[in-house]
């Protein structure tokens, strides 16, 4: 993730210079992973800046919050009214935001009741980097998190060790991206997007107890195919079901919607496919504030 540095971050209710929003090395979250996560994006529109789902970016890291019990001091509406804040300051026309909340410094050790929470938002320039050929995928040999160890649906911080590690084996091995199993054998998701898989023109992507995220560009994607008339199905899959599919993409806030070319070197014929085509461009028209029946998804960032 290329980074160009912004004025600011958002720290705990102020806008501090960019290079002044720093932490202790004893902050809990660094030791323990005892943070949450959002990563949500700006997109240009023709009537300025607006942020894409923000409400549900926000609620989703209410909910991440709530299941590892960790104290968010601010409410939804506070932190999109300061997510706006910052992106105006920074003038930013697109970027991608990262919202976060984790336990700060104050003792060492597991326990997390005498640790306070940081939250914090940050805001940089994000190039919309097309994927210039459809992606090869590898199955991890690391599965996806347990459910029951720690659980999927809370975006948190920690519980990306499982995706760094799957990734990391993924590229050393000369593939784009990791496709992870759940621990049953089923489709998961990858690293860091969700899957789909096209057959006969039904559209199908496991569900959250596979330990799939309950994914933002996922909820999207399904909505959009609807409109579209196309059959959708939240189902366990099976990597068969991939490797015999007509059409595989993968999708997510930072990638948007991706074909994929192959898995395990079995080629997928016809990527990329039609209706991942038309879907990429419906998720590209929608973010952007062309598609009127989805404008109630984006937020203006306001100002001049
Ligand atoms: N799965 C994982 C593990 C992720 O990190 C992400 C990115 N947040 C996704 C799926 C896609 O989620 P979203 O569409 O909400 O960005």
């Amino acid at each position: 993730m290329a980074m160009t540095e912004a004025g600011t971050i958002w720290l705990d209710g102020a806008l501090v210079p960019w290079h002044e929003a720093q932490v202790h090395v004893l902050t809990h979250g660094l030791h323990y992973g005892t943070g949450v996560l959002e990563g949500t994006r700006v997109f240009e529109t023709a009537d300025g800046p607006a942020v894409f789902r923000l409400a549900d970016h926000l609620r989703r890291l209410e909910r991440s919050a709530r299941m590892l019990r960790l104290p968010l001091p601010y409410g939804v509406d506070e932190l999109a009214a300061a997510t706006l804040e910052l992106v105006r300051a920074n003038g930013h026309r697109s970027c991608y935001l990262r919202h976060f909340a984790f336990l700060g410094y104050g003792s060492m050790g597991l326990d997390m009741r005498s640790s306070p929470t940081v939250t914090a938002i940050a805001g940089w320039e994000w190039a919309e980097q097309p994927a210039d050929r459809p992606l090869r995928l590898k199955t991890s040999s690391w599965r996806r998190n347990d459910p029951n160890s720690v659980p999927p649906a809370a975006k948190a911080t920690g519980p990306y060790l499982n995706s760094a590690l799957a990734r990391r084996e993924a590229t050393d091995a000369g593939y784009d991206e990791a496709l992870l199993l759940a621990a049953d054998g089923s489709v998961s998701e990858c690293s860091a997007e969700n899957v789909f898989a096209v057959r006969d023109g039904v559209l199908r992507t496991p569900p959250a107890s596979a330990g799939a995220l309950e994914g933002i560009t996922q909820d999207t994607v399904l909505a959009l195919a609807r409109k579209l008339g196309v059959a959708v199905r939240v189902e366990s899959l099976l990597r068969s079901d991939l490797y015999a599919a007509d059409e595989v993409f993968v999708c997510g806030t930072a990638a948007g919607v991706v074909p994929v070319g192959s898995l395990d070197d079995r080629e997928i014929p016809s990527a990329p496919g039609d209706l991942t085509k038309r879907l990429a461009d419906l998720y590209r028209a929608a973010v952007h504030g062309e598609v009127p029946a989805f404008r109630r998804w984006l937020t203006p960032v306001g100002g001049s």
